[in-house]
């Protein structure tokens, strides 16, 4: 039976950090991945830039177990300093997303690798499917056994959760976040393609829940865009009685829209618009009844869900934080450790995954390595 110190159970963005940094200690360690490659995700992530943080880390763009995201995250020593340790250089663009100074997620991914694989076994192809506590640590697929096991293993169905759920972890239901919303396709169909600058604002009841301003994209029956995907985890809650308004004029007062309207009172319905929105979009208003300065600063898409979990960003739901201790090891079983996406932890757009994945495998790392009291 081969032997380990420490197993790590998936070799995503946390299981890369955790090797990179568990591996240093001289300990022997394992990554085991279900794909061929390690960190293949990585690569598409930031459109293949990789956002990889954000500066500074605004506490309240955590949603889950906000509260626990955020201790940790207070005890980090941050994305740059961490990726300056393994020899990456980062840079910070006007908005607060923290990208590799070579524009490149390959970058990211090799930077860990590197600072990773000189020491610990790379198991490709290896899905962790049964977890089996003994001795106080754990018979991995019943012929790996690790003192210490952390699990990396990202989000998705509740399925993925398998070995977790079978040692007595509770997994709340995951469910999309991140992700494009869906809404009537007569609305947007004649738009697709098309993008707007707008302040996307998620509405139920008459009350504003949450709004942000950015590039909303119009799809066959659905809205995307980083602004739209910061709403869709309300689409859990509030289901169908949520509405998403859109103001696509959002520097312009009602006043300033109406003269500029006015100066085409004599155009044809669909030529009103000219000068200030795309063709498409001007035929759309048109064609509503109603006061157009009413719609542009308040077009409303009635929402009927969200794309599913394998479209998402990221998956909320997972391990709550109630299980587990403030170093992410588990109140069931002090040698296993659950960190990144497996966690009820997700953030917004703007590098805050990510920034979750790096910390939460820092403070695992650390706690897996400083423990003198396991076998
Ligand atoms: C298209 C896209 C773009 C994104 N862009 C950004 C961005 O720019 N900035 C940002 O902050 N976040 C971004 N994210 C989110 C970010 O990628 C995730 O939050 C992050 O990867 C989570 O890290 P993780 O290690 O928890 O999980 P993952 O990175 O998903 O890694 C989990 C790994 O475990 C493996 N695995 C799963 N189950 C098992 C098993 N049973 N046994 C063995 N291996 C297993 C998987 O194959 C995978 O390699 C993006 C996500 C997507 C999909």
């Amino acid at each position: 039976m081969e032997k380990f110190d420490i197993a790590i159970i998936g070799g995503g963005a946390s299981g890369l950090a955790a090797a990179a940094l568990v591996s240093k200690s001289g300990k022997r360690v394992l990554v085991a991945e279900r794909g061929a490659r390690a960190g293949q995700k990585l690569l598409m992530t930031g459109n293949g830039r990789c956002n990889l943080s954000h500066s500074p880390l605004e506490l309240g763009a955590y949603h889950g177990d906000a509260e626990l995201a955020r201790a940790v995250l207070a005890k980090w020593e941050g994305a740059e300093r961490f990726f300056a340790s393994l020899g990456l250089v980062c840079v910070t663009d006007g908005d607060g997303r923290v990208y590799p100074h070579s524009n490149a997620a390959a970058s990211v991914l090799d930077a860990l690798r590197l600072a990773a694989f000189p020491n610990a076994a790379f198991m490709p192809g290896t899905t962790c499917s049964d977890i089996t506590p003994i001795d106080g640590g754990f018979l991995i697929n019943g012929g790996i056994f690790a003192k210490k096991l952390i699990w990396a293993a990202g989000g998705g169905e509740t399925s993925n959760f398998g070995p977790l759920g079978k040692i007595g972890h509770t997994i709340i239901t995951p469910f999309p976040s991140l992700c494009p919303i869906i809404t009537d396709k007569a609305l947007t169909r004649p738009l697709k393609g098309l993008r707007v600058r707008a302040v996307c604002r998620a509405e139920a009841g008459g009350k504003t829940l949450k709004s942000e301003r950015g590039e909303v994209q119009f799809n066959d029956g659905s809205l995307s865009g980083i602004c739209v995907m910061n709403l869709s985890r309300l689409v859990r809650d509030y289901g169908n009685r949520l509405t998403v308004s859109l103001d696509i004029a959002p520097d312009f007062t009602p006043g300033e829209l109406r003269e500029i309207i006015n100066k085409r009172a004599g155009c044809a319905p669909e030529d009103r618009f000219t000068g200030l929105f795309r063709k498409r979009i001007g035929a759309a208003l048109a064609q509503r009844r109603g006061d157009a300065v009413g719609l542009i600063k308040d077009w409303r898409f009635p929402v009927t869900g969200t794309a599913p979990l394998g479209k998402a960003q990221v998956t909320a739901g997972g391990v709550p934080a109630a299980e587990l201790n403030g170093d992410l090891s588990s109140k069931l079983h002090p040698n296993l450790f659950i960190i990144g996406e497996a966690v009820n932890v997700d953030g917004d757009c703007g590098g805050y995954n990510l920034a979750w994945a790096w910390a939460s495998a820092a403070e695992a790392a650390r706690a897996a390595t400083r423990r003198q009291d396991l076998p």
